[in-house]
């Protein structure tokens, strides 16, 4: 399925490994920078995976010249990646996205070398050009008297004047582009799929759930940007492994998986976090909010069910929900959600509950 649609000559090149022309490359760089703000604005984590699907969306847009809103783009991979639930095969942790991660990080090390030459020779050249300028002011001074060379010397004047502008843009414009590959090889080097990544669900796990809630939390601190933190534990699962064997236990779990994977915006980040635990970090998003969220797939949970040898087995789910507040720590929110969850647990389960 996930070939279907987005067709991209230049992702194609870099995984058949073909030589990237000065084209390629000035184009790739585009489309990198394109990928990478898009990512952080939407607090997307860049994990491998993501990075080569963004990367086949933002190469497809490109080359079929379309303009797209953020809101347009996350529906786009939504559309492309989640479309048909029952559908998705789990992707086995491939070794695609790894392979295309390292040939975009050794694509991104040549640019990298590459911007530097060029910032350096435009450095040199506007030394010269600086030299030339303050050459002909000299001269100017000298020959006053004949007007058409005064003339020519200040046309000359005022295109270096504007050759200096244009260098300027050029190499303000180099140095942003480096930037963002600098960016992208410190996400690059940091992306270690495998040991992110909960093998049966392919959701995160719970390591990379602490990191991306550390991250939130330094948000948080810095730029009072808000999140909640939603828990969610599958009701008396004992029972479902009990009855129906752990093979169906394991259905249940990736169903409330997919769940996860189609029901929420591509910012949030959704995580196995123990056996039949979820945790979910809505970057964003206030309490009021995350409840309504909650509420949603509470109600998609328990209307949903597993087909077995002709059996339906249904499921529910309880909730517990906090949001970042002053002084938080990663155990403390961890706590206080774990609190609220309990709550649901002991007055029923099938519900939602809050911890301020
Ligand atoms: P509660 O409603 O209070 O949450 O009860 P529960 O039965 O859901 O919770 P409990 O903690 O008693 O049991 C969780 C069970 O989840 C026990 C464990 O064997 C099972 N489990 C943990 N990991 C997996 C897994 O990967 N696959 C399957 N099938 N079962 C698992
Ligand atoms: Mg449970
Ligand atoms: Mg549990």
């Amino acid at each position: 399925m996930e070939n279907k649609i987005i067709d991209c000559q230049l992702y194609k090149k870099l995984l058949n490994n073909e030589k990237l022309s000065t084209e390629d490359i000035k184009t790739l760089m585009n489309i990198v920078r394109k990928e990478i703000n898009f990512l952080i604005r939407n607090n997307i984590i860049l994990s491998p995976m993501n990075y080569e699907r963004w990367f086949r969306i933002f190469c497809y847009l490109h080359e079929k010249g379309k303009e797209l809103t953020d809101l347009e783009i996350l529906g786009l991979y939504k559309d492309l990646f989640f479309k048909d639930s029952s559908t998705i095969s789990y992707l086995p942790i491939e070794e695609r996205p790894i392979g295309f991660v390292e040939k975009l990080k050794k694509v991104a090390d040549t640019i990298d070398e590459k911007l530097k030459e060029i910032i350096e020779s435009i450095n040199n050249h506007q030394k010269e050009i600086d030299q030339h300028s303050s050459v002909i002011e000299e001269n100017k001074e000298k020959i006053k008297e004949n007007e058409e060379i005064t003339k020519a010397l200040n046309q000359i004047l005022k295109e270096l004047e504007e050759l200096k502008q244009q260098n300027k843009t050029l190499k303000e414009e180099l140095h942003r582009y480096h930037q963002d590959i600098e960016k992208l090889k410190e996400e690059l080097n940091q992306a270690k799929t495998e040991a992110n990544i909960d093998f049966l669900t392919t959701l995160y796990n719970r390591r990379r759930f602490e990191r991306a809630l550390l991250d939130m939390l330094k948000d948080y601190k810095e730029r009072k940007y808000p999140f909640s933190i939603i828990l969610l534990d599958i009701d008396d699962f004992k029972t479902i492994n009990d009855k129906y064997g752990h093979p169906v236990g394991d259905l249940v779990l990736k169903e409330v998986a997919n769940i996860l994977k189609n029901y929420l915006r591509a910012n949030s980040v959704s995580a196995r976090i123990g056996g039949e635990e979820f945790g979910i970090l809505l970057p964003g998003v206030e309490i009021k909010d995350a409840v309504k969220i909650a509420e949603r797939l509470k109600h998609i949970i328990e209307n949903r069910h597993i087909k077995t040898d002709g059996t339906f087995i249904k499921f529910t789910a309880s909730f517990g929900i906090t949001q970042a507040k002053e002084g938080d720590t990663l155990n403390s929110i961890i706590e206080r959600a774990d609190k609220a969850l309990y709550k649901s647990k002991q007055t029923g389960k099938n519900r939602i509950s809050v911890e301020l």
